[in-house]
């Protein structure tokens, strides 16, 4: 399975906040958000979820399966959470910009 490549404008506004993770913490924020297929078969948890950003850089190259249908539902980015390796987002927030062009 592929990972679209469209970016509607919920997502969008979730770029500016680079992870939500960072922004929200463990609670819960309603955002559309995937599966990264690839890394939680490596921690054998198919329950972990990250955000769009996450997904697009953290994650590029993944098997990435978009969440409950690309509809938005209220999740926390376990990546951001630290449950994967190293967030890149929660560190480079000002150099998103330039990801999406
Ligand atoms: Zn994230
Ligand atoms: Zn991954
Ligand atoms: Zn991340």
């Amino acid at each position: 399975m592929e990972a679209s490549n469209e970016i509607d404008q919920e997502s969008k506004d979730c770029f500016k906040i680079g992870c939500t993770f960072g922004a929200t913490l463990y609670s819960n924020y309603t955002q559309p958000f995937y599966y990264c297929i690839s890394c939680n078969e490596e921690i054998d948890d198919e329950s972990k979820v990250i955000c769009v950003i996450c997904a697009i850089h953290c994650h590029k190259g993944h098997k990435l399966q978009i969440g409950a249908y690309g509809l938005s539902q209220k999740v926390f980015c376990d990546c951001g959470g630290g449950s994967f390796n190293n967030c890149e987002n929660m560190n480079q927030k000002n150099s998103l910009s330039s990801v999406f062009k």
